[in-house]
């Protein structure tokens, strides 16, 4: 018997994929994640200590401030345009733009000029996002897709948004490279499986069993993105766990409370992700005729925009200087599965423009 625990978006999967066939994983991971009903973003807000995850955020408002600062001093470096659109791409609860917002109010002239988007598909979050920024007075603008974000130029964040989007695997065999399916098993539960014909399109070789992902939906976006700036200036910052270099491995995983789970457990009802290859971002943003700066790690990134000093000022004044500097621990967390190390940070701007804060020590 299998020991898989089922869900409603589940069962639905596997109704279909008993009439239809197997799906990609592509399709699974996008329908688990966006399925307008049961889509595990479409129905709740995941963060926190009670919820599965927690993004940096939500860790201290410090993470906010730096980029935020960031932001709003390469927009002074590109001649402070009166008008610009300041996006925000997967804003889950809305806390990072809030603290954007706080952390630029000095800065002369960039309040006024700002326009606020919000890329968002989740109706329960673009709720909980609106509430947010009620709260400082600013009333965002949401879209569903990039593609609908204004004209104008264009200074962006998208913290832990890139490994949601669906990728593809593909799993080198004797007969050749196979894209990796999802089926049913005996008892009719989600299983792995592979398409019967190898997909022609890789051209190179690797050991039998080597699994190869491709981030199809995060490069078209990337690519997108980093034409919108290459036509109209700015600046996106990319913040996310994955790796510098491309390479090969199985890099899918779910979570639920906080616990790693099966992949194939509950879709819809846990977060299911996978590591973002931030070397074929660069390439696609390069591609395209933009300058890409890193990546570099979260640590090195948020050290050299002063995030160690912005934390002994906050200190003076806090009730709970510990926690202070456990949020910063955390935010700088060597090791390989430290926010410090794992978290990777790119940015991408027009052809010539300054280097941002924070990008010119190489880590
Ligand atoms: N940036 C936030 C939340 C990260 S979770 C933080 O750091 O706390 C991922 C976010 O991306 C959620 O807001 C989710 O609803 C949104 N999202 C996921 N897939 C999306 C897609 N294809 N288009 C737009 N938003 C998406």
């Amino acid at each position: 018997m299998s020991a898989q625990r089922q869900s409603a978006l589940g069962d639905i999967l596997a109704a279909e994929i008993a009439a239809q066939g197997p799906i990609s994983v592509e399709d699974y991971m996008a329908r688990a994640l966006g399925d307008a009903v049961h889509g595990y973003y479409m129905k709740q807000d995941p963060f926190g200590a009670a919820g599965d995850f927690t993004t940096a955020p939500e860790i201290s408002q410090m993470f906010g401030e730096m980029i935020g600062l960031c932001l709003a001093d390469h927009w002074m470096r590109a001649g402070s345009p009166a008008r610009f659109i300041l996006c925000e791409c997967g804003p889950g609860r809305g806390t990072l733009m809030a603290d954007i917002w706080r952390a630029t109010k000095i800065l002369p002239g960039f309040h006024d000029a700002a326009e606020i988007v919000l890329v968002e598909t989740s109706p329960v979050l673009r709720a909980r996002q609106i509430e947010t920024l009620a709260a400082l007075g600013v009333s965002p603008q949401h879209v569903t897709r990039f593609d609908e974000v204004p004209p104008g130029p264009l200074w962006l964040v998208a913290n832990e948004f890139f490994d949601a989007l669906p990728i593809r695997q593909f799993v080198k065999t004797p007969t050749g490279w196979h894209a990796r399916l999802i089926g049913l098993d005996e008892q009719g539960a989600l299983r792995f499986g592979l398409a019967p014909e190898p997909y022609a399109a890789i051209g190179f070789d690797a050991p039998d069993g080597t699994v190869l992902e491709v981030m199809a939906a995060g490069l078209a976006f990337m690519k997108a993105l980093a034409q919108r700036i290459t036509f109209e200036g700015g600046l996106a910052l990319i913040l996310d766990y994955g790796h510098r270099e491309s390479g090969f491995g199985d890099t899918l995983q779910a979570l639920r409370a906080h616990e790693f789970v099966d992949v194939l457990d509950e879709p819809g009802d846990c977060d299911l992700t996978a590591h973002v290859d931030f070397a074929a971002l660069g390439r696609v943003g390069r591609a395209v005729g933009a300058d890409v700066y890193g990546p570099i790690t979260q640590g090195t990134f948020l050290r050299a925009l002063g995030i160690e000093a912005r934390a002994a000022q906050l200190k003076q004044k806090a009730a709970d200087p510990a926690a202070i500097d456990s949020a910063l621990m955390r935010l700088l967390a060597p090791g390989a599965t430290g926010m410090g190390e794992l978290f990777k940070v790119i940015a991408v701007g027009q052809k010539g423009d300054p280097a941002p804060a924070g990008f010119e020590v190489a880590s």
